[in-house]
């Protein structure tokens, strides 16, 4: 996918391209921020890749290009963002490399010093006998010894000094990593890192042959919030509504940013019964509240979820799990929304 897009435009048509992406921007209203030109420059330089094939169904679904949405297209088909991931790979194996190097320094420098400690007490016990000749060869090894000893330290230091640097720079991988897992508008997981956890779940659920459950969560009739409100009140919304659901994610759960308004709880080793109840807490905390825009004091109404669960069956794919919740959640559509619905009956039954 990385061959899809071509970074580094810097012939003469380049300066078309910049025109035409700057026009297509304003079309579309897309904010010409730096992330959103470079996407829009590969979006008219190739009207057939993939990435542009991808804008274009958002366009004709009449989605809107948010920070995010971009943030997205470009982790999926930036060359550069793609990068950021590789380097993340080379820095961990960097930093292991560099530890083993550690280690073997530190037990060389063991061994010299039990081997000096040999030469001591052996030169001490020769101390009595008139052994010159053995005397001085002893310890003219004893100072050979200590010269190593010597380097041996210096080394360590410097080794000391390049361990600091790369546990800087790995808190900076780390920190790398992180936002590379977080979504930007809401600070919850983001798809990335909802996969990973699910598939991380699922593969621990086998093992350890407990349950896990899977809910998703969808905001009522969104776009006609932002039609009304306007897409900045939207984003506001998204955030407040992730707030609530991030309040029941705390470890070993995870609440992730699903896509646009749509959101996931993983419930690893839960039944579906606790899981409904969860669901069913912050249903009706949305619900509860009347939204109110500060600046201008006006009232939004209250904004209402629809939700769907799956309790997993043993050895079930993650995939199959995510299309059952799915279903789940349009069943909860389909009856009226607001509502939390099952896809197992006796996990609806027991709850
Ligand atoms: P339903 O009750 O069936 O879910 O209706 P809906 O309008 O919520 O669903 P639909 O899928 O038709 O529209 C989803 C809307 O969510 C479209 C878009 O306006 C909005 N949306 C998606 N992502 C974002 C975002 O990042 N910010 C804002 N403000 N709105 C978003
Ligand atoms: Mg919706
Ligand atoms: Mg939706």
């Amino acid at each position: 996918m990385s061959a899809d897009v071509e970074t580094s435009l810097r012939a003469p048509p380049a300066y078309d391209l910049a025109r035409k992406a700057i026009a297509a921007m304003e079309a579309h209203k897309v904010w010409p921020t730096a992330l959103n030109f470079e996407l829009w420059v590969h979006y008219v330089a190739a009207k057939g890749s993939a990435l542009a094939v991808e804008i274009d169904h958002m366009l004709e679904a009449g989605e809107p290009f948010t920070d995010s949405v971009g943030e997205t297209l470009a982790a999926k088909f930036l060359p550069k963002q793609k990068l950021s991931g590789e380097l993340l790979d080379a820095g961990d194996a960097l930093s292991k490399e560099l530890d083993s190097v550690h280690r073997a320094i530190e037990s060389a420098r063991e061994s010299s010093e039990a081997y000096g400690q040999e030469l001591a007490n052996a030169s001490e016990s020769l101390a009595g006998e008139d052994t010159g000749k053995i005397k001085a060869m002893v310890e003219s090894l004893t100072q050979a010894t200590q010269r190593v000893r010597q380097e041996n330290q210096t080394l360590e230091s410097q080794l000391a000094d390049t361990t600091a640097e790369v546990s800087k720079l790995r808190e900076h991988l780390e920190q790398v990593r992180r936002e590379a897992m977080t979504d930007g508008l809401t600070s919850l997981a983001n798809r990335k890192a909802f996969d990973e956890a699910l598939e991380r779940a699922c593969a621990e659920a086998d093992q350890a042959g407990g349950g896990l459950c899977l809910a998703v969560l969808d905001i009522d009739h969104f776009k006609a919030f932002n039609d009304t409100w306007g897409h900045q009140t939207g984003d506001q919304v998204l955030r407040y509504v992730a707030s609530v659901i991030g309040r029941s994610g705390a470890a070993p759960r995870t609440a992730a940013r699903y896509g646009g308004e749509e959101f996931a709880l993983i419930f690893p080793g839960e039944t579906a019964r606790t899981a409904l109840a969860v669901l069913e807490e912050i249903r009706a905390e949305v619900a509860s509240r009347v939204l109110k825009r500060r600046s201008t004091n006006e009232d939004l109404g209250a904004v209402t979820l629809s939700a769907g669960l799956a309790e997993r069956r043993p050895g079930e794919p993650p995939a199959s799990l995510v299309e059952r919740a799915d279903a789940a959640l349009y069943a909860s559509k389909r009856g009226g929304r607001n509502r939390t619905s099952s896809a197992d009956p006796i996990a609806a039954a027991a709850a």
